[in-house]
């Protein structure tokens, strides 16, 4: 990888210096350097001419979401489209050399198989399995037994449990579950990098440490951002990808008022354990809706808590949460891993971290495309699933933009999140 000197602000081997634009005028301006706006910047630079910057206030990439992401792949959802655009998205980082053209990327893909154990009855996942199949994904329907002779460590209840009435959970278990084997997982932070890097070797200038005060704006229309050491860059185009301080950049414009989108805490919990590598799939959690999934090297399991209210906090100011789990939190998603895998022996103590997901809290699924503001586009509240999504995201609003095609596009309507859209049809939940 080409080396440049520090004070050209650009990428050094696997570092990235902050930096100042480079000029005052550009196409195009991405607000926020994550895995989405650097995705975006990627997808414009490498199938156009236009001038793109991306401006992120943070000191390097993945310092948002993307930094706490869980990275997992997968494609269950219950519109299609969304099926393909997940399926088209895991092709990316399957062959993420060949899509961000980079010789020696950071990320990686990592295939576990992901396992659905959710309480359906056999018609219900028949018609799941052909929706999953129609849109190209490779999906299996396991009997119990076929489970239990690949991980017989599981535990295979689908019974939902109230966690205020433990004592009174008695397991049910299934019959048939849903396996879709190309699922794995990548590094987010490393597939941030990669993508930051792809962008910048596309021409793309990428400028840390630089934050957007304001919008500049000129008889309604968005003209470009201001920075926050008072400087302007002036553009055609606006594109907001400021994960959970989407809300901040669009109130700058008096954009966007139709969804809720709130950053919300999740919370994550890291436990060693010992034994033999079991290789547990990513397994989704019917019973608690929470999911698992090993580290690669199979010593450490990762267990994202269930989906209750009180476990995910409503955040008013991303800059500002609390980034260690609850001590209730971390006790619940322990116990309910044990239910899930009783025979696990734990070591040592658990940690654990936090992260803000944007949850649309309409449909759960993201806005993307032009606001109601001329010039400013929006690309935000993906509730939790951004980062699977978000090689086929800069796709669509690449494509958009631009009006080219590029190898790993997604077959799908670039329109498929407008702002003006009616909320999807979802099964809700942020599994969605
Ligand atoms: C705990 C957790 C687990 C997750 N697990 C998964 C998973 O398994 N699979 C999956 O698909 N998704 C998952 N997600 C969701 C996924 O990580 C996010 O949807 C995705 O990372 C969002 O990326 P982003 O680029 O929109 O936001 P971010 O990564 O937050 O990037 C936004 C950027 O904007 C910058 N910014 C903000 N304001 C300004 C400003 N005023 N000026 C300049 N820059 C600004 C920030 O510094 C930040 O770098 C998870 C998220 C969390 C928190």
């Amino acid at each position: 990888m080409n080396q440049v000197a520090l004070d050209e602000g650009v990428e050094i081997g696997k570092t990235f210096a902050m930096s100042r634009p480079s000029s005052t005028t550009f196409d195009l301006v991405v607000v926020g350097g994550g895995v989405i706006g650097s995705a975006v910047a990627y997808q414009v630079a490498r199938r156009s001419d236009l001038k793109v910057l991306v401006v992120d206030k943070a000191a390097g990439p993945a310092t948002g979401s993307t930094g706490a992401s869980v990275a997992i792949s997968r494609c269950r959802y219950t519109v299609p489209e969304v099926v393909r655009l997940a399926y088209c998205s895991q092709l990316a980082y399957r062959s993420w050399g060949d899509f961000t053209g980079l010789d020696d990327p950071i990320s990686d893909y990592t295939q576990l198989g992901a396992l659905w154990v959710f309480d359906r009855s056999q018609s219900q996942l028949e018609t799941e399995y052909e929706r999953l199949r129609e849109n190209g994904v490779a999906v299996d329907m396991l009997s119990r037994a076929e489970v239990l002779n690949r991980w017989p460590e599981l535990d295979l209840c689908v019974e939902p449990i109230d966690f205020g009435d433990l004592e009174q959970h008695r397991c049910r278990q299934g019959d048939s579950f849903l396996f879709e084997n190309e699922a794995g997982i990548a590094d987010p932070a490393g597939a941030n990098a990669d993508l930051v890097a792809s962008a910048q070797r596309q021409g793309a200038e990428v400028a840390f440490g630089t934050g957007v005060a304001g919008l500049v704006t000129d008889q309604g229309r968005v003209i470009g951002v201001r920075l926050d050491n008072g400087d302007e860059v002036h553009c055609s185009l606006v594109v907001n990808a400021a994960g959970p301080w989407c809300n901040e950049i669009n109130q700058m414009a008096g954009a966007q008022k139709r969804w809720t989108l709130t950053p919300t805490r999740i919370q994550l919990i890291l436990r060693e354990w010992s034994g033999a590598d079991p290789r547990l799939p990513i397994t989704f959690d019917g019973s608690t809706d929470g999911c698992y999934r090993i580290e690669r090297s199979g010593s450490q399991i990762l267990l994202v808590s269930p989906e209750i209210p009180e476990f995910m906090e409503p955040i008013s100011d991303p800059d500002h949460f609390e980034v260690n789990p609850d001590r209730n939190c971390v006790e619940t998603t322990l116990a309910a891993f044990q239910h899930r895998v009783p025979g696990i022996k734990h070591v040592g103590t658990s940690t654990g971290l936090c992260g803000l997901y944007t949850i649309n809290e309409q449909d759960s699924h993201p806005i993307v495309g032009p606001s109601e503001v001329e010039g400013l586009w929006l690309v935000n509240g993906f509730s939790g699933h951004g980062f699977k999504l978000a090689p086929g995201i800069g796709a669509m609003v690449a494509r958009s933009i631009t009006g080219n095609d590029a190898p790993f596009d997604p077959d799908v309507d670039d329109d498929l999140f407008a702002l003006d859209r009616d909320p999807l049809a979802t099964s809700g939940g942020v599994f969605a």
